[in-house]
C-alpha cells in the first residue's frame, strides 16, 4: 500500500479515536466504542480476534466542596474515590512518622509536604509499588480517617503535566479523598484543629471493558506480540498517549493482512495502562502465565508520533540473532533512532517475564520525561501528532516482522 493511502488511513483512525469518540478511559462508553471499532477493523482485515471481557469501574466526579468556619476551599474529588459528606476536625500530617504517631481516626486528614510529593501507587498495582507507598496506604486503612485531603505540587515524571495531581487514584481504596494545590494546602494549615465540612459527590459506576487480541493463527507457538494500550486518561483525548499506538496497530494489521510467515503475529490492544487496576494487562498475564516462553519478542508502542524530534526504539534483552535486524532497521528508517531504557510502559510486563522487547516512543518525550506538561492533559490532542511518523513506524514494524521471519 502506498504512503498516501496509509497517511489518509492514519488521519481517519486518529480522528475516530480522539475526536469522534470523546473519551477512552477504562469503563466509559467511548472506551467500549474504541475497542469495538478496533475489533471490527481487524476482523475485516482477516485477523482472528478475541474480545476478553473485563469487570471494571467507571467514575464520575460530580464535584466537591470543603468549608472550614465560613471559608471555602477549592478541592477536586480524587479519581475513582467514593463520595462523602462529613463534618469533623481537620488534622494534618506531612511525613510517615507523623502519620504513625498522630491520632487521625474519624478526622478529616490533610496530607501535605513530603508525604504528598508523588502519587501513591494503587494498592493492587503489582508492577511497581514502593515499600513507603504501601506503608502509607496500610496506615491510612488501619487508622481510618473520615476523609483525606491531599495538597500536591508538580511532578511531571509521575503525574505528567497534571497540577495539582491526585495523590490517590485508586478504586480499590475506600477512604473518600479529594485533592488540592500546594497553595490551598498552606491556607488550610491555618485551620488545623477547627471543624471542617467536606462533601464529595464522587461516584463509582460498575462497567465493562475489553482487551482485543488478534492473531493470524490460533496455536501458541513462537510469536511476536505487538501491543499498544487503547485506553486514555479520563478527561484527555490521549492522542500521543496512546491513539497513535492504536493507529500503528491498525496500519500494521493492514500491511500484514496477507502475511503468511512461520511466526505467529499477535496484535493486542491492552485496556488499562492509564487506569489504577491495569485490568487488561493483568488478564493477559494470567492467561499467558505458562506461555511467555513462546513470545520471541514484544513490540510495545506508547507515546509515539510526537511532532518534534525522532521516533525512539528502545531495545530490551534483544537476543544476538535479532540484533542485526534491529541495527538494519535503525539504518533503513531515517526518522527512527535508538532510545534509552525506560520502564514506564507495557513492554516492562514482557521484560519482567523474560521476553525480549522493543518499546516505541517519541525521543522528545523520553528526553523531557521530567519536565513536559502534556501527558494526561488536554494538550495531548491531534495538534501535536505528526502522521508521517506514525506511518513510518507502521512501515518499519511491517519490515521488521517480515525480516525476523527467517528460521534461526
Ligand atoms: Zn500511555
Amino acid at each position: 500500500m502506498d504512503k498516501d493511502k496509509l497517511y489518509q488511513k492514519c488521519v481517519s483512525y486518529l480522528k475516530m479515536l480522539c475526536e469522534e469518540i470523546p473519551e477512552r478511559s477504562v469503563g466509559s462508553r467511548g472506551n467500549r466504542r474504541a475497542t469495538r471499532f478496533f475489533e471490527n477493523e481487524l476482523s475485516s482485515l482477516g485477523w482472528q480476534t478475541e474480545m476478553t471481557e473485563l469487570e471494571v469501574m467507571d467514575w464520575e466526579s460530580g464535584g466537591a466542596t470543603l468549608r472550614v468556619a465560613d471559608q471555602s476551599f477549592k478541592v477536586l474529588a480524587s479519581p475513582y474515590s467514593l463520595g462523602c459528606s462529613v463534618q469533623a476536625p481537620l488534622i494534618s500530617v506531612s511525613s510517615l512518622g507523623e502519620l504513625e504517631r498522630q491520632e487521625i481516626t474519624g478526622k478529616i486528614l490533610l496530607l501535605h509536604g513530603e508525604l504528598a510529593k508523588e502519587q501513591l501507587m494503587p494498592k493492587n498495582f503489582v508492577f511497581y509499588n514502593p515499600e513507603e507507598h504501601q506503608q502509607v496506604i496500610a496506615l491510612l486503612e488501619q487508622k481510618q480517617p473520615a476523609a483525606i485531603i491531599s495538597a500536591t505540587g508538580r511532578n511531571a515524571a509521575l503525574a505528567g503535566g497534571v497540577y495539582p495531581f491526585p495523590l490517590i487514584e485508586d478504586g480499590d481504596f475506600d477512604i473518600p479523598s479529594v485533592y488540592t494545590t500546594e497553595e490551598e494546602g498552606r491556607n488550610l494549615l491555618s485551620c488545623i484543629g477547627k471543624s471542617a465540612f467536606l462533601e464529595s459527590r464522587s461516584t463509582r459506576i460498575p462497567a465493562k471493558a475489553y482487551n482485543i487480541i488478534a492473531r493470524k493463527r490460533k496455536d501458541r507457538r513462537q510469536r511476536i506480540v505487538v501491543t499498544a494500550h487503547i485506553d486514555a486518561k479520563k478527561g484527555t483525548p490521549g492522542a500521543i498517549d496512546n491513539a497513535t499506538g492504536v493507529a500503528i496497530l491498525l496500519l500494521l494489521a493492514e500491511l500484514l493482512a496477507e502475511y503468511n510467515g512461520d511466526r505467529i503475529v499477535e496484535i493486542v490492544a491492552f485496556n488499562g495502562e492509564d487506569y489504577y487496576a491495569v485490568p487488561g494487562q493483568m488478564d493477559y498475564i494470567r492467561k499467558n502465565q505458562e506461555h511467555f516462553e513462546n513470545i520471541m519478542l514484544n513490540i510495545n508502542i506508547d507515546g509515539a508520533g510526537y511532532k518534534e524530534g525522532k521516533t525512539a526504539f528502545s531495545f530490551f534483552d534483544i537476543p544476538q540473532a535479532m540484533k542485526a535486524t534491529c541495527d538494519d532497521l535503525l539504518a533503513k528508517f531515517d526518522g527512527i533512532t535508538e532510545g534509552i531504557q525506560w520502564p514506564q510502559g507495557d513492554h516492562s510486563i514482557f521484560v519482567q517475564h523474560g521476553c525480549p522487547a522493543m518499546a516505541v516512543s517519541s525521543q522528545w518525550f523520553l528526553e523531557h520525561m521530567d519536565s513536559q506538561e502534556i501527558t494526561h492533559t488536554a494538550k495531548d490532542n491531534l495538534e501535536i501528532v505528526d502522521c508521517r511518523k506514525v506511518v513510518e513506524i507502521a512501515e518499519a514494524l511491517n519490515w521488521f516482522i517480515r525480516m525476523s521471519n527467517t528460521p534461526d
